[in-house]
């Protein structure tokens, strides 16, 4: 990797007390690349990604972004330099309606006008969460949710996104529809690191991969080299 990776965790520890979830792993993510994680349940993917956020602390290693270390740095201020997490459930506020979930993710914005052309660029493409903006957050479907997760993230102008399952419980069309917008932000240079469950899909849509087994990376490569793995086959796509 050439440029300064946007990401790098460094032999990256995580204990939820005595249990250590995440145990010492390294991997790197190039400015604009879209990553994904990927692995069965309790590999430690969720883990990760709130360390990163910095929703959970590392008890061990390193993690830099942009090339500097961010561990002692609380999440908020990760978000105010432009790491946004979608949490694994969606983390939507049920009782507030649409717009004030989405302003919720430029919280920390004072550019009130770029914020305004912001929900625009959102509502083109988004064009289901605009026709909802006045909906209570809570009655929406599962896709809808998903879309106004990623747009409140959006806002926040994140040039680091973590995506934790977002196809979780969606029908097939939703999901697809999810990640045509997931596609849209990496082409506009958003770095995305993508947790998903559905292997086949994340492979077939990042440029690289990381597997991970019992809190440790046990396989990379590029999307392809990975689904055509007859190791990942058999483990992950149902071989
Ligand atoms: P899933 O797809 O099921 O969410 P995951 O790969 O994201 O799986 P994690 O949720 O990161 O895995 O969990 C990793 C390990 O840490 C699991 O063994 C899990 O039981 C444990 N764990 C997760 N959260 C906690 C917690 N709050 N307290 C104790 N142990 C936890």
């Amino acid at each position: 990797m050439s440029a300064t990776p946007i990401l790098q965790l460094r032999d990256t520890r995580v204990a939820y007390g005595a249990i250590e979830a995440v145990k010492g792993i390294s991997l790197a993510l190039a400015p604009g690349e879209l990553v994904s994680l990927i692995g069965a349940n309790g590999a430690g993917k969720t883990t990760t990604l709130n360390a990163i956020a910095g929703t959970l602390n590392t008890s061990g290693g390193e993690i830099l972004y942009d090339g500097k270390s961010i561990d002692k740095l609380p999440a908020h201020k990760r978000l105010r330099q432009g790491l946004a997490l979608v949490p694994e459930g969606r983390g939507i506020f049920t009782r507030l309606t649409v717009e004030e979930n989405l302003r919720m993710g430029a919280y920390c914005r004072r550019d009130q006008d770029a914020v305004d052309a912001d929900m625009e660029r959102i509502f083109s493409m988004l064009p289901r969460v605009k026709e909802r903006l006045q909906q209570v957050a809570g009655t929406l479907s599962g896709g809808e949710q998903q879309m106004v997760a990623i747009g409140r993230a959006l806002l926040s102008r994140p040039r680091l996104l973590l995506l934790d399952e977002p196809s979780m419980g969606l029908a097939p069309l939703v999901v697809e529809k999810i990640f045509e917008v997931i596609r849209s932000v990496a082409a506009d240079g958003v770095t995305i690191l993508l947790v998903e469950q559905n292997a086949n899909l994340a492979l077939e849509f990042s440029s690289r991969a990381y597997v991970m087994e019992s809190g440790c990376i046990t396989l990379s490569g590029s999307g392809a080299d990975l689904l055509a793995d007859p190791k990942v086959r058999a483990a992950y796509l149902g071989e």
